[in-house]
Protein backbone atom coordinates (compact mmCIF):
# COMPACT_ATOMS: atom_id res chain seq x y z
CA UNK A 1 0.00 0.00 0.00
CA UNK A 2 1.48 3.53 -1.26
CA UNK A 3 1.80 5.94 1.93
CA UNK A 4 0.53 9.45 -0.23
CA UNK A 5 0.68 12.48 1.18
CA UNK A 6 1.07 16.41 -0.13
CA UNK A 7 4.16 18.52 0.53
CA UNK A 8 4.65 21.93 0.13
CA UNK A 9 7.31 24.05 -0.30
CA UNK A 10 7.84 27.20 2.05
CA UNK A 11 9.47 28.90 -0.34
CA UNK A 12 7.98 29.37 -3.37
CA UNK A 13 4.64 27.42 -1.90
CA UNK A 14 4.63 24.56 -4.71
CA UNK A 15 2.74 22.14 -3.93
CA UNK A 16 2.87 18.16 -5.25
CA UNK A 17 2.45 14.38 -3.82
CA UNK A 18 4.33 12.35 -2.71
CA UNK A 19 3.90 8.46 -3.22
CA UNK A 20 6.97 7.21 -1.54
CA UNK A 21 6.30 8.18 2.21
CA UNK A 22 9.25 10.25 1.95
CA UNK A 23 8.99 14.24 1.85
CA UNK A 24 12.37 15.15 -0.31
CA UNK A 25 14.89 17.02 0.68
CA UNK A 26 14.90 19.58 -2.27
CA UNK A 27 12.09 21.96 -3.78
CA UNK A 28 12.01 20.22 -7.14
CA UNK A 29 10.61 23.95 -8.37
CA UNK A 30 12.87 26.14 -6.72
CA UNK A 31 15.35 23.88 -5.78
CA UNK A 32 16.06 24.85 -2.16
CA UNK A 33 16.38 22.53 0.64
CA UNK A 34 14.29 21.77 3.91
CA UNK A 35 11.37 24.12 2.97
CA UNK A 36 9.04 21.08 2.31
CA UNK A 37 6.39 20.58 4.54
CA UNK A 38 3.85 18.00 4.64
CA UNK A 39 0.43 19.20 4.54
CA UNK A 40 -1.96 18.26 6.88
CA UNK A 41 -5.07 15.67 5.50
CA UNK A 42 -8.26 16.63 5.96
CA UNK A 43 -8.90 13.09 8.29
CA UNK A 44 -5.96 15.05 10.74
CA UNK A 45 -7.44 18.25 10.43
CA UNK A 46 -9.97 16.59 11.70
CA UNK A 47 -9.24 14.49 14.23
CA UNK A 48 -7.26 18.03 15.53
CA UNK A 49 -10.88 20.02 15.52
CA UNK A 50 -11.89 17.01 17.80
CA UNK A 51 -9.26 17.43 20.07
CA UNK A 52 -9.82 20.93 20.67
CA UNK A 53 -13.68 20.33 21.29
CA UNK A 54 -12.45 17.74 23.92
CA UNK A 55 -10.25 20.64 25.61
CA UNK A 56 -12.89 22.90 25.59
CA UNK A 57 -15.42 20.29 27.19
CA UNK A 58 -12.93 19.57 30.18
CA UNK A 59 -12.34 23.55 30.14
CA UNK A 60 -15.51 23.98 30.65
CA UNK A 61 -16.05 21.45 33.79
CA UNK A 62 -13.34 23.10 35.47
CA UNK A 63 -14.48 26.31 35.86
ZN1 LIG B 1 10.14 25.68 -3.68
Amino acid sequence: MFFMFKVKCSSCGFEFEVKSGKIPKKCPYCDKEGTLERKKSAQELLEEVEELEKNYVIKDKEY
